[in-house]
């Protein structure tokens, strides 16, 4: 196992050993070489204070940011590694850092801070394992717990709760029975969690092959922080397509879902908006009408709360909203489609579409399915024979239209949209000769 630690972590752990000092490998890390995957980042654990961390790398590049926190960050070969010396944290009262941390003198007390027994072993260059709290046990069985006594770690550092869902989801755990149960009584401490901490651990929950469970086992985590949610999850849709309540439908659809970030997340957001816009007639059968709008409305809501990117964002919302639109599976309508939202988003919009059919009753999905199948085909085939759907692909540009004697000025731009419009439409071909033929006689004028 140890002969897959990189050279640049080994050096490190060699330079402070030959001072004197005790260095581990400790966290992440660890765990994942245990279980036998490839670790994110290598984190050193060290008895040096940070200052002789700092005089034992005098020679190399390094970021002294977290040096309060006692963490210096070496870099070795352009990667920097984060060299914490063992510490013990005080209070999270800002929800982000530790208000103080006192360091300590020995690994055992550095393991105790960590939050689950998975994270909290350290190993040698030599293949020592340190183990205090039955982390390698717990990996065998798949199990997250935390180390001590889960609630009052929870009390501690509220992110905790969201760290524990996240780990269940991507590594396909369970959750311990009483680190479960803390979970459920320490909700209202995910309320000091700052925006970003959750985001980054939401990030990675989302995409973990474990998702659908862990959020159909804990949905009150997230509506803790997206209040938005809570109507969804009781959410009944007596409607011939549907054979699951809201939740039940997102959750079989986002368990469809590849692990890719902006899918995940419009997945699980596509019906937020459903609960105000349910009315049900006489028949008793529940529609839905606009809801679309209304769920992309929920969905910027909630993503600017946590501070997500705005290309996250946007593509988020721009796939919630387009979620129920119809597409007709022509190959003019798909040019239409790819020019509107370009390629990449158009792909994820089908996928979307393909999982929301998944969450819905096999019997009647299956049509619906195959449309989409066949919408993918087509578009595959329309970017295979290189149609034109984006001014890129036009065979005039601005250049040739302000030659051609359109005056400089904002009528550009209208002459290539317009003549985009019937390149796409198939009224005009994509030749140069014919669209600069068809120029004269465009609706440009301001
Ligand atoms: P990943 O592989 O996703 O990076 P990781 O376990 O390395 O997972 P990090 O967030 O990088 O997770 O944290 C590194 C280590 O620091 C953890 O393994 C854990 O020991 C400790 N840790 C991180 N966050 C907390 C926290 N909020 N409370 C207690 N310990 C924590
Ligand atoms: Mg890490």
């Amino acid at each position: 196992m140890t002969a897959r630690i990189p050279p640049g972590p080994r050096l490190l752990l060699e330079r402070l050993a030959e001072a004197g000092y005790e260095a581990h490998l400790v966290g992440g890390c660890v765990r994942d070489l245990l279980r036998g995957a490839e670790p994110q980042d290598w984190d050193i654990c060290t008895s040096a204070l940070p200052q002789q961390t700092r005089a034992c790398f005098a020679n190399f590049p390094l970021l002294e940011t977290g040096i309060r926190h006692g963490t210096v960050a070496v870099g070795v070969d352009g990667v920097f590694y984060e060299i914490t010396t063992y510490r013990r944290d005080g209070p999270y009262s800002d929800g982000r850092r530790p208000d103080a941390v006192s360091f300590v003198p020995d690994l055992t007390q550095d393991l105790a801070r960590r939050d689950f027994t998975i994270n909290a072993m350290a190993l040698d260059l030599d293949g020592a394992l340190h183990d205090p709290f039955g982390g390698r046990a717990d990996l065998a069985a798949g199990v997250v717990r935390c180390v001590g006594e889960p609630e009052r770690r929870f009390q501690e550092d509220g992110l905790r709760l969201l760290r524990a869902l996240r780990f269940s989801a991507c590594l396909d755990f369970a959750i311990h029975p009483a680190t479960a149960a803390a979970i459920a009584r320490t909700l209202p401490m995910l309320d000091r969690v700052a925006a970003e901490r959750i985001q980054t651990e939401l990030r990675k929950l989302i995409v973990g092959p474990r998702r659908a469970q862990v959020l159909r086992e804990f949905p009150q985590v997230l509506c803790r922080f997206w209040p938005q949610l809570e109507p969804l999850v009781g959410l009944e849709q007596h409607n011939p397509h549907h054979c699951y309540g809201g939740w039940e439908h997102t959750l079989h659809a986002l368990a469809a879902a590849p692990a890719e970030e902006v899918i995940c997340l419009a997945v699980l957001l596509h019906d937020i908006g459903k609960p105000p816009c349910k009315t049900t007639d006489e028949a008793g059968i529940d529609h839905f009408y606009g809801h679309p709008a209304v769920s992309a409305q929920l969905a910027d809501q909630m993503l600017r709360a946590l501070k997500f990117d705005n290309a996250t964002r946007e593509r988020v919302v721009a796939l919630v909203e387009r979620h129920d639109a119809p597409i007709h599976p022509t190959e003019k309508s798909v040019r239409r489609w790819l020019g509107r939202l370009g390629e990449e988003a158009f792909f994820q919009l089908l996928e979307v579409k393909r999982c929301d059919c998944l969450g819905q009753d096999p019997r009647l999905s299956e049509e619906r399915l195959a449309a989409t199948r066949a919408l993918k085909d087509l578009a595959r085939q329309v970017i295979a024979q290189g149609q034109c759907f984006s001014l890129k692909d036009l065979a005039v540009n601005g250049r040739d239209v302000l030659a051609a004697g359109v005056p400089a000025g904002p009528q550009v731009g209208r002459a290539l949209a317009e003549l985009l419009d019937q390149v796409v439409a198939g009224t005009l071909p994509n030749d140069k000769a014919a669209l600069l033929q068809a120029l004269p006689h465009l609706p440009i004028d301001p």
